[in-house]
């Protein structure tokens, strides 16, 4: 198999705070193939965002910092640049789209301005810059694109500013583009244009895409992987259609069962009871103990670790572990308001472990 784009292996941002030292990505690994698109979910607080500035070393200090792990971005670790060294690596080799946009571009430069600078910085000339800022915009569906380039942020709706922020990434055609919840503040029309841009584009210049998101609805359109992320560690991964086929940590259950279907019509949504921990106190053993319906005893006393129950398919939980002591009653497990069966798992997981 060839090398990942982007290896990150045990990667770990902390926080100093007032009441400690808050573990916001603790030990996070994941890779990104060539031209895929990997999407990272879970709640808020649980480490999405942190992780993905992490990668561009963009993480607030003094209080952030990198306490570990490698970022290898082809094969080189990116924690080992230079802070020169990785601005150049920014905007060029990886991009990234945030949230809001009007918090990202500058209100005082037009929008002109701020797509040129962004090509100037890495090597083309204003002539060069000019023309590649027109055919960008109207490549992200911006069809004036002579005015657009003179008009300031505020003059723009949301949407429009979406898609200068991603004419503003895509400017030197980076190998990756990071887009952290890129659709949130949009409206669902606006939403789903902008995702088939992304995807378009991404088709035509073979990038890969890291998509930070709660939305499993735009997972499940645009991403060939996902990570389920949850207080600060990956709980579970898998291509996404086995992921939405069959989720086997009680989180993602739970997340799933949070979703409106066509199947559940007229039923209540099942929630998720509870809140993240924090994150400068994480449970000692299970963190998401405290609000998993299939919780036993072993799960406050063993840390679970990531491990394939089968094959490819890492999953946190002990229900797939066959050497943690006392698994639950299946059949009261089913029970649990949880959606999910996971004894067709754990009898081929048992079988495995005895062979
Ligand atoms: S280890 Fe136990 S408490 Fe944690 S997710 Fe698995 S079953 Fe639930």
């Amino acid at each position: 198999m060839s090398e990942p784009l982007l290896s990150v292996q045990n990667l770990k941002t902390y926080f100093k705070t007032p009441r400690g030292v808050a573990k916001a990505v603790d030990g996070v690994s994941f890779a990104i193939e060539r031209g895929k698109t990997l999407a990272i979910v879970g709640e808020s607080g649980c480490g999405k965002s942190i992780t993905s500035l992490s990668l561009l070393q963009l993480v607030p200090e003094p209080a952030g910092f990198i306490a570990g792990g490698k970022i290898l971005f082809e094969g080189k670790d990116l924690l080992d640049l230079t802070w020169e060294q990785m601005r150049s690596v920014r905007g060029k080799d990886i991009a990234m789209i945030f949230q809001e946009p009007m918090t990202s571009l500058n209100p005082t430069f037009t929008i002109g301005n701020q797509i040129t600078e962004a090509m100037q910085t890495h090597g083309k000339n204003a002539g060069e810059a000019r023309t590649r800022a027109v055919d960008l915009l109207r490549r992200v569906g911006l069809p004036n694109a002579e005015s657009t380039l003179r008009q300031y942020p505020h003059e723009l709706s949301g949407g429009m500013r979406q898609r200068v922020m991603i004419a503003i990434a895509l400017a030197n055609r980076p190998k990756l583009l990071i887009a952290d919840e890129p659709t949130t503040a949009l409206d669902v029309t606006v939403q789903a244009q902008i995702l088939a841009l992304i995807r378009e584009i991404q088709e035509e210049m073979g990038m890969s895409v890291l998509l930070i998101t709660h939305d499993l609805g735009i997972v499940a359109e645009v991403a060939d992987d996902v990570c389920v992320m949850y207080a600060g560690q990956m709980v579970e991964s898998a291509p996404t259609t086995e992921l939405f086929h069959d989720p086997k940590h009680p989180y993602t259950k739970g997340l799933f069962a949070s979703l409106p279907a066509r199947n559940r019509r007229g039923q209540d949504l099942a929630t998720l009871e509870g809140i993240v921990p924090d994150p400068t106190q994480w449970p000692v053993a299970c963190r998401f103990a405290e609000r998993c319906a299939f919780r036993w005893d072993s799960c406050e006393k063993f840390v679970p670790k990531l491990r394939p129950p089968l094959a490819d398919r890492p999953v946190r939980c002990h229900l797939y572990d066959p050497e943690i002591p006392g698994r639950p009653n299946l059949a009261a497990a089913k029970e649990a308001h949880i959606i999910g069966d996971v004894s067709t798992d754990l009898a081929r997981d048992t079988n495995a472990a005895d062979r």
